[in-house]
């Protein structure tokens, strides 16, 4: 299996590296949420739209919202 993201191999959905930064993704996410309520599309967006993201992470969070839509 490929990661979604680029075509390294992937364990599941996404390669180590990709999984390492899809990890950080949620475990901010946490802290987020915690501080001002805000809900896990509206982050992928501020995590995909925010210029300090690292590209890793901000890969993921494109490919998250991409999954998310509705
Ligand atoms: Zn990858």
């Amino acid at each position: 299996m490929k990661c979604l993201v680029c075509d390294r191999e992937a364990k599941e959905k996404f390669c180590m590296l990709h999984d390492k930064a899809y990890r950080n993704v949620v475990q901010k996410f946490e802290d987020w949420k915690r501080a001002t309520g805000i809900s896990w599309k509206e982050y992928l967006k501020e995590v995909a739209e925010n210029t300090f993201t690292g590209s890793w992470a901000k890969e993921v969070a494109e490919q998250l919202l991409s999954e998310h839509n509705d």
